[in-house]
């Protein structure tokens, strides 16, 4: 039986500092076959090293909201005073060529995205404890002291959120976190609730057999 396999629609926050970016692109590159991974728009500055059209669409502030009218994003929201959003198009042609796409957003984007894709498989990456986070915003040495001390509040304020999420995922050791992740969304793709076709096709499948006889 040869059945259209559909992408699911993976949605990973965490928080900042947490090594989500770094699991994904470990993700990537070990399965580059079966992920995707959505590129976002956002008004923040680039920091060092990071190039437009990688990491992000840098955006002035005016393109950003030209975006939002025309519809272009799926969701957005502000993030520490910066918007940062999803654009339409990658995901849904991703989905539809049957990859596994995924979105790193933080939780707004998270819970719109589970309105408009109750399918989607949400994660929450953490450290183990709040110190190994300050440390890491600390020693990646590109954030302001400001800047960490207002992602350390909107830590504290995604901590009241993870509920929300499907799985959690801590990263203690990056292999594991990726073998992790990677175990999750197959497993998501054997549920019962994603293979109704199947199932439908091998019931009828033995009412041929069976009328064949
Ligand atoms: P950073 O400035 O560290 O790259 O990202 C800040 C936060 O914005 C992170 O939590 C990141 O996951 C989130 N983020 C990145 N892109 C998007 C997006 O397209 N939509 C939403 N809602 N959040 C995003």
């Amino acid at each position: 039986m040869n059945l259209e396999k559909k992408g699911i629609l993976v949605v990973v926050s965490g928080f900042s500092g947490s090594g989500k970016g770094t699991i994904m692109k470990e993700l990537l590159k070990k399965y580059p076959e079966q992920y995707a991974l959505s590129i976002s728009a956002t008004t923040r500055q680039p920091r060092e090293g990071e190039t437009d059209g990688v990491e992000y669409f840098f955006k002035e502030t005016k393109e950003f909201e030209q975006m939002i009218a025309d519809g272009a994003l799926i969701e957005y929201a502000r993030y520490v005073s910066n918007y940062y959003g999803t654009p339409r198009s990658y995901v849904e042609e991703q989905l539809a060529a049957g990859h596994d796409v995924i979105l790193e957003i933080e939780i707004q984007g998270a819970r719109k995205i589970k309105e408009q894709y109750p399918d989607a498989v949400l994660l929450f990456v953490t450290t183990n404890d709040a110190q190994t986070l300050k440390d890491r915003l600390t020693g990646r040495g590109t954030e302001t002291a400001v800047v960490i001390h207002q992602r350390l509040a909107r830590a504290a304020q995604e901590a009241e959120g993870i509920e929300e999420y499907d799985y959690l995922v801590v990263n203690d050791d990056l292999d594991t976190c990726v073998n992790e992740v990677h175990g999750i969304i197959t497993s998501e793709h054997l549920k019962m609730r994603r293979r109704l076709e199947f199932v439908t096709n091998i019931r009828e499948d033995l009412q041929g057999l069976m009328k064949g006889e």
